[in-house]
């Protein structure tokens, strides 16, 4: 298409339908790892690759979520932390709480079903970085936003014990190597005994939350 001559179906569907409906994320099968596009109803119920079922409601919510925290981060990006701790807030400011509130519900939702593990650490992370807007209006509770913020610790952690274990059995050992091997297996025992901590920690933030019939959102890791 010529930019002398913009077709107006175009500009429509690319400046203004897509600006304000973007397209929700995929679908991603907790059994292969397939991201399969929503496309048109009915939604597929078994994954393409492997025929494993979908938890669509869980994937649904996912989506949702994300889609409705990337619209509030828009809106509540350019407010200053100074500002957004004053009780009066901005008409935007309000419509961007209002779409965390919805993507806080969701994506709450979503982990209780079943998601892929990287759906897992990104719900999270937009989980503690709305519990730490939330805690600034005094909406939830310092507990609740320690929790959201150990579990993204957790996934890190668990993540760079993983890839550092993976190092380690990928190096043969030889005089060239040793030095670096031994880095590694102190990483590695570094971060066991802090996901050791970690885990002490959320469970008890979950016997607190408990109290307020919050329920456990964490997946167990496998350390041994
Ligand atoms: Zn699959």
């Amino acid at each position: 298409m010529s930019l002398a001559s913009p077709n107006p179906d175009y500009i429509y569907s690319e400046e203004l339908g897509q600006a304000d409906e973007p397209e929700l994320a995929p679908i991603i099968c907790v059994a292969c790892g397939k991201e399969i596009e929503w496309g048109e109803e009915p939604y597929p119920v078994r994954c393409y690759a492997c025929h494993e079922p979908i938890d669509l409601p869980s994937q649904m919510a996912f989506s949702r979520g994300s889609d409705a925290f990337a619209e509030g981060q828009e809106l509540l990006f350019f407010v200053s932390p100074k500002r957004r701790r004053r009780s009066i807030t901005t008409p935007e400011e309000m419509e961007g709480l209002h779409y965390y509130m919805q993507a806080y519900s969701s994506l709450q939702l979503a982990l209780q079903g079943k998601v892929a593990d990287q759906q897992f650490q990104q719900a999270a992370q937009m989980m503690a970085a709305m519990a730490n807007v939330f805690l600034q209006h005094g909406s939830v509770s310092p507990l609740e936003s320690a929790y959201w913020g150990s579990l993204v610790k957790e996934s890190n952690t668990h993540k760079e014990w993983i890839e550092v274990g993976e190092k380690i059995s990928a190096v043969k050992p030889g005089a060239f190597t040793w030095l670096k091997r031994l880095r590694w297996r102190l990483r590695k025992h570094q971060l066991k005994k802090a996901l050791i901590d970690l885990d002490q920690k959320i469970t008890k933030l979950e016997r607190y939350m408990k109290f307020a019939e919050q329920s456990s959102f964490r997946r167990k890791k496998t350390l041994f």
